[in-house]
């Protein structure tokens, strides 16, 4: 049990950022690093969300200050029922090991609040788990695909792009303060059905090879772009990484919502190499609680909440 249960107490008069496990890897701690970061940068509050919350860690050392004025607003969940602790035990007896070591060692009372809101938040399902032994449903399409044209935000590649509507406005902010520092985003790839995806994954088969095809690509069912809420950015390749989109989508996309879906160095967890061109928009609030709780690692907090709802 990775969480430090007796650790409740304490929490309530220090910041949960100090309850960072040490017995975390150095890329855990680095991460652990970059969730603190989360807490003190000022990117988010530009535009005061009615969902921020007063400071919680009244106490908190010197700098904390920021961080607790942006955390998510958890007034609702002030309490926490003794069989969500029970669930949260069972969620993570079923989790893999990779899984339960990358999630930070906190308070429990904090990780189910955070949870709890991003739960609240994810009214357009874009936390569905879809990976290579996770299916979507047989015929899942999406109902509010929306057309992407070239707008003074963003480019895009290709006539008949399609993109879910939830993810519009935040890829038009994001576009825009990209824009603002002389960098234009490129939406190369977009939504994909069944189908297509059997057209994309036959045919580097046909090419590669079955089991390179798996490295490169989705079976068909087992694609993230199937559901509609994924952006392939720019060139789609390794190549991305060093141009300024690329940079700066590494940097920022997690501020509008949209994750880093394949990172570096994770295949093993994830069963795709490095693709730094692929974000999956999953709203702010799960970024967050991505960072803070999940070692960043986008599959971690999915197979997570995955389990949580079946218990649910
Ligand atoms: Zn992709």
């Amino acid at each position: 049990m990775p969480f430090a249960l007796s650790c409740s107490k304490k929490a309530e008069t220090g910041p949960v950022t100090t309850f960072i496990s040490p017995s975390l890897t150095a890329n855990d701690q680095k991460a652990g690093e970059q969730s603190k970061n989360i807490y003190a940068t000022k990117t988010l509050d530009e535009t005061p969300d009615k969902t921020i919350n007063e400071p919680i860690n009244q106490n908190g050392p010197k700098g904390e200050g920021d961080a607790a004025e942006n955390r998510t607003d958890v007034t609702n969940y002030s309490s926490v029922e003794p069989e969500d602790i029970e669930k949260l035990k069972k969620v993570f007896a079923s989790l893999s090991d990779k899984c339960k070591n990358a999630i930070k060692n906190g308070d429990p009372e904090e990780f189910l609040k955070d949870l709890k809101a991003v739960l609240a938040d994810d009214k357009d399902d874009l936390l569905l788990l879809c990976d290579k032994t996770h299916y979507l449903p047989e015929g899942y399409a999406p109902k509010d695909l929306v057309l992407l044209q070239k707008t003074p935000e963003y480019n895009v590649i290709k006539p008949n792009i399609y993109l879910r509507a939830p993810c519009i406005p935040s890829l038009t902010q994001m576009g825009a303060d990209a824009a603002k520092q002389g960098i234009t985003l490129l939406v190369s790839s977009t939504y994909r059905s069944y189908d297509r995806q059997v057209e994309v994954y036959n045919r580097l088969v046909a090419l590669d090879g079955q089991e390179q095809a798996d490295r490169e690509s989705a079976r068909p069912g087992t694609s993230q772009h199937q559901t509609g809420s994924v952006i392939d950015f720019g060139n789609i390749d390794s190549s991305f990484e060093e141009t300024a989109p690329g940079k700066w989508l590494l940097k920022n996309a997690w501020k509008y919502g949209w994750s880093l879906s394949f990172p570096d160095g994770y295949e093993d967890v994830t069963g795709y190499r490095y693709e730094c061109w692929h974000y999956r928009y999953i709203g702010k609030k799960a970024c967050e609680f991505q960072r803070l709780w999940f070692s960043d690692v986008q599959q971690f907090m999915l197979e997570f909440i995955d389990e949580w709802r079946k218990l649910s």
